[in-house]
């Protein structure tokens, strides 16, 4: 019964909406991907004066459609209960002519956390429906925000172990600081002398090794993934694509039925995915804009069809997004290429031998009809923060930055006028270094010291869970090389 989910790469190898939270990732090393979602449609005018957790139970029963309703509801109240600072969870402010969907309000102050709350209880939940027992292993590599989110959702939670990998150097102060010092008796961290990719592709190789599956198999054990390779981390995003837009109702700044642009600062094309999963439920969206750094793969591939990781890597203000293989991308081709698996297949197998691949004229068009993509630099994400804080005292990280500044770009391109909204990913706190120089210049002071007069000089609030943090003990302090993690997951999986 509702085998909705198949392998972007072989489309015999199909599961149950459950079976893939569960999974994370198929065993051929595909995507699970839904393959009927154009039949799937959500009705906006039954979403009108709906709150976030209705709504996310409309969208989660949708999608992940062999759990129990009731099931659902017990997963959204458990993950959304008092554990956000808004009770709107995910806020929507005007700022200037755009609107900004504030998705940084969970424990952690990044949007990871609106996925990753609810996570751990749809993972339990659909290990209970499938009559397991024993325990899940999480894997994550992470550029920074993952990885605290994760730790954060799954401490403590019954059956699961999590293991966290990030990229040494590669991640900031108060990022480090927030992992390094994770409480619970079933969450490990560990750095990579590597980059983000060197993470993913290690946590990647240990999923589809066969060995070390069987063997933890007959242990009663089994892994999973908390990154967004896991539809069950992907499918509770599209729900604040689908509340910004019925904010926007309310406030008439659109009517039910009108489009709207959605602006996303990309890296693992997760979030902005999300987007078009509910532009395929039938949510109104025009463009989904999509906003990258200086590690610019996908504003390249947007715009040419070519996908080409091989090129430098740079470390960026806005390191959450410093990334070269975006993973969610595969779940696109599946869905642009008229669901060829073969095609996905082929042109991952390039990216694997080859570092590049080029996709069909065909594909490219339906790509650029959907997408428009721009890049911003340093400077130009610096001078955005400072032209918005001071034209309209809204204070923006360095990731949204990067979004708004590809919103502007855009307009100022096509004279686009529809209704847009910019989705701000992080706290501006998160990274207070690179948000206070691009206000007010180079400073020697440490991050907490930083973020303490960022937020005298703003008088914007530092979030709570960010305040405390110096004050806390390190707990994990592990460093491993890049063939070392397979040894460091099963000396935690004994
Ligand atoms: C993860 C992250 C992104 C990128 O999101 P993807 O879903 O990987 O594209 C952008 N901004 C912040 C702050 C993030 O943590």
């Amino acid at each position: 019964m509702f085998q909705s989910y198949e392998s972007t790469r072989n489309s015999n190898i199909f599961s149950t909406s459950s079976m893939a939270v569960l999974q994370g990732i198929a065993e051929d090393g595909g995507l699970y991907v839904m393959r009927n979602i154009e039949d799937k449609n959500i009705d906006i005018e039954e979403l009108k004066g709906k709150s976030y957790t209705e709504i996310a139970e409309t969208v989660l029963s949708m999608m992940l459609d062999d759990f129990p309703k009731d099931k659902i509801k017990e997963c959204v109240k458990n993950a959304y209960t008092d554990k956000f600072s808004s009770s709107d969870i995910t806020p929507l402010v005007k700022v200037g002519d755009s609107y900004v969907a504030e998705l940084f309000h969970g424990p952690t102050s990044a949007f990871k956390d609106v996925a990753l709350s609810i996570l751990p209880h749809l993972l339990t939940a659909a290990y209970d429906m499938n009559d397991l027992e024993g325990e899940v292993i999480i894997l994550t590599a992470t550029s920074g925000d993952t990885g605290k989110a994760a730790l954060e959702g799954f401490k403590d939670v019954r059956g699961t172990k999590i293991i966290v990998f990030y990229p040494d150097g590669g991640v900031s102060q108060v990022q480090k600081a927030q992992m390094a010092t994770q409480e619970g008796t079933n969450t490990f961290v560990c750095a990579i002398e590597g980059n983000f990719d060197d993470a993913q592709t290690g946590v990647k190789k240990i999923f589809t090794n066969e060995n070390l599956r069987d063997e933890l198999e007959k242990r009663n054990k089994m892994f999973s993934s908390a990154n967004s390779i896991n539809i069950g981390r992907l499918v509770p995003q599209i729900v604040y694509y689908f509340y910004s837009y019925m904010k926007l109702v309310e406030s008439n700044a659109v009517k039910i039925g009108d489009k709207v642009n959605f602006a996303v600062p990309t890296g693992n094309f997760g979030n902005i995915l999300a987007g078009y999963y509910a532009k395929n439920l039938g949510l109104p969206v025009n463009k989904l804009i999509c906003g990258s750094n200086e590690n610019n793969v996908l504003y390249d591939f947007i715009r040419t069809g070519i996908y080409d990781k091989n090129r430098e890597f740079h470390k960026t203000i806005s390191p959450s997004m410093d990334i070269l293989v975006s993973s969610n991308l595969e779940r696109l081709l599946y869905y642009v290429s008229g669901k060829d698996n073969n095609v996905v297949k082929n042109l991952m197998e390039q990216l694997n031998s080859t570092g590049k691949y080029e996709v069909s004229d065909k594909m490219k068009k339906v790509i650029s009809d959907e997408f428009y993509a721009h890049c911003v630099f340093k400077d130009d994400t610096e001078e955005t923060i400072k032209a918005v804080f001071e034209k309209y005292g809204y204070l923006l990280d360095t990731h949204t930055a990067v979004a708004y500044k590809t919103l502007e770009t855009y307009k100022n391109e096509t004279n686009d006028d529809t209704v847009s909204v910019v989705l701000s990913t992080a706290s501006p706190y998160k990274f207070s270094r690179s948000v206070y120089e691009s206000l007010y210049g180079n400073t020697d002071s440490d991050e907490f010291q930083i973020m303490q007069e960022l937020s005298e000089k703003t008088g914007v609030k530092i979030p709570e869970n960010l305040k405390g943090l110096k004050d806390k003990k390190v707990l994990h302090k592990e460093v491993c090389k890049k063939d070392e993690m397979e040894d460091y997951v099963r000396k935690i999986a004994k």
